[in-house]
């Protein structure tokens, strides 16, 4: 491990958890290091989530979108965060995955893809009290959750996603709030550690995460065959 490197390890040792998202994803960058048990975290949170609607899919498989060959149709609906918060997720994790759509309608042709709306963010309505400020949902009308559809047998995420921002009271998402959100629309079914509604949206080892399933091929299976182990530096 080079000088900066050892700087950059001691840093995120003291630092990490209290930093603001988009520098926690800049500290994160310069070693990327990816933790030993991170295909364990992928495992519960993308291959059987528990708690999101994303558990009725493809069990123990690896779910995502398969950016390789089409990247995502995105309609940004103009909102700055929503732009900011691809760009720092293509730079952080080193690979593109979105196109820009000027239209909803772009995406809903291609049939795949992600369409911001803002507002439309309504909560449980089992928890009125509890704000919600963003959500993934496959109809802002019918609220959070999946669509049906949205997974094929082999893994991958192929279908129309909304990302809402904002609640229907005015109250508005953090920037860290819609990379979080993001970061379930690519797959990250349940929350973990540093990716949690309240407390800590898109923190510092949201970022390994994330990294790891892009680099899984969708349809693999979480067993202990193909692993991650993390070289020790
Ligand atoms: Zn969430």
């Amino acid at each position: 491990m080079n000088a900066i490197a050892r700087a950059a390890e001691a840093i995120e040792k003291r630092l990490a958890p209290h930093l603001p998202c988009g520098v926690a994803a800049f500290l994160w960058s310069i070693r990327r290091h990816i933790p030993a048990d991170v295909d364990e975290v992928l495992s519960q949170i993308n291959g059987l989530p528990k708690e999101s609607s994303l558990r009725g899919f493809a069990p123990g498989l690896v779910k995502r979108w398969e950016v390789e060959n089409a990247l995502i149709p995105v309609y940004a609906n103009h909102d700055p965060r929503a732009l900011e918060a691809m760009e720092l997720i293509e730079k952080t994790v080193g690979r593109d995955f979105f196109r820009l759509c000027s239209s909803e309608s772009e995406v809903k042709d291609a049939k795949r893809g992600v369409i911001f709306t803002k507002g439309q963010a309504a909560g449980d309505p089992s928890k009125p009290d509890m704000i919600a400020t963003g959500n993934v949902s496959g109809d802002p009308l019918k609220g959070p959750g999946w669509p049906h559809d949205i997974v094929d047998a082999n893994g991958v995420i192929s279908g129309v996603l909304w990302v809402n921002l904002d609640s229907p009271t005015g109250k508005l998402a953090t920037f860290e709030v819609v990379v979080h959100e993001l970061g379930h629309a690519l797959g990250l079914g349940d929350h973990f550690h540093d990716f949690c509604d309240f407390k800590r949206a898109a923190g510092f080892g949201f970022w390994p995460v994330l990294t790891r399933l892009y680099a899984l091929r969708p349809g693999a299976s979480y067993s202990s065959d193909n692993a991650y182990r993390s070289v020790s530096d």
